[in-house]
């Protein structure tokens, strides 16, 4: 069984002084430490060399609204989207994921931007990011530079970071008349990662209006959160009604291509994919 390791840490308390630990790109970033003290032990692979532990850093914590964006710190952890009024208010399906996310323990130590650059497939928080067209700000000390949720996630737990660079915050637009539906499949209620993840987002001027802006994305179906196109331009201008959600799941289904893995087949998930699908359109949401 490998030893766990105990690399060298230095905990700094200020965004400059965090940047200049990490200018030389070999260090890793330490937020909540609930995916990176699990790669510690070397059993997943090779563990960092030098740690940055980030946690005392204020300046990457708190929610808030300005010019029409939610913004959410990287330190946010699932507890503090669980109870933040601004989250409910204009993004509740990223804390009706946040809920869904471990057991109380983990929610209270994980953080929003290490389940961002952790970038599993199978991060609750990832399709509920990119359906909503959230922007990631990610800082070092040449400054700040802003990458799309469309491009953020470039493969298998690999993202556009550079080694360099903290994820400073979430942006995410706030749209009006728009909705969010977010389902997770899992083994459990609680503790188990998720065999599925459908996000949905669209908006539209009541129950029976047509959609527009339609975006739904997908996560431990493929190596890296995806967008489902072909379902998206079925519902694009169409109203929820039986017949839509049929054709969509059918778009969806038929190009879909899931893992195979540990936690579930890939026909399973193919299946269940299609089904959350049809519900999460047909369901009554609250207008
Ligand atoms: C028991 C258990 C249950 C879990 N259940 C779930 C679940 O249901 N759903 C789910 O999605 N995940 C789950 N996870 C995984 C994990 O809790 C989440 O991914 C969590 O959000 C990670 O956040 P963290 O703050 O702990 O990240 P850390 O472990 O501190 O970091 C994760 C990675 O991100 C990097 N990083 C962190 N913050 C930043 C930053 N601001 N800038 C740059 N890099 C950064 C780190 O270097 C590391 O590579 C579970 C983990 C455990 C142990």
């Amino acid at each position: 069984m490998p030893n766990a390791v105990e690399p060298p840490s230095e905990s700094p308390d200020r965004l400059a002084a965090a940047y200049e630990l990490l200018a030389d790109g070999g260090a890793a970033p330490l937020a909540g430490g609930t995916d990176l003290m699990v790669q510690l032990t070397g059993e997943l692979g090779e563990p960092p060399d030098r740690i940055v532990d980030i946690w005392r850093v204020d300046e990457l914590r708190g929610i808030g609204t300005a010019g029409g964006t939610l913004s959410i710190g990287a330190l946010t952890t699932y507890t503090d989207l669980r109870r933040s009024p601004d989250v409910a208010r204009h993004a509740p399906a990223l804390a009706g994921a946040a809920a869904t996310i471990g057991a109380a323990q983990i929610q209270n130590r994980g953080t929003i931007g290490g389940n961002v650059i952790n970038a599993s497939p199978a991060g609750d928080t990832l399709p509920v990011l990119l359906a909503m067209d959230a922007t990631m700000v990610l800082g070092s000390a040449g400054g700040e530079r802003r990458v799309a949720a469309g491009e953020f996630w470039t493969g298998y737990r690999a993202t556009a970071r550079r080694p360099e660079e903290l994820l400073v915050r979430v942006e995410i637009p706030i749209r009006d008349h728009r909705q969010v539906r977010f389902r997770k499949i899992g083994t459990r209620r609680a503790q188990a990662i998720s065999k599925v993840v459908v996000a949905l987002a669209w908006t539209a001027d009541g129950p029976d209006a047509p959609w527009s802006d339609v975006r739904l994305a997908l996560g431990s179906v493929a190596a890296t959160t995806v967008r489902a196109r072909g379902a998206e331009s079925v519902l694009e201008g169409a109203r929820p009604t039986m017949d839509t959600a049929d054709a969509a799941v059918a778009a969806l289904t038929a190009v879909l291509e899931p893992i195979d893995d540990v936690r579930s087949t890939a026909e399973y998930r193919r299946l269940v994919a299609g089904r959350v699908l049809h519900r999460l359109i047909r369901e009554e949401g609250s207008w």
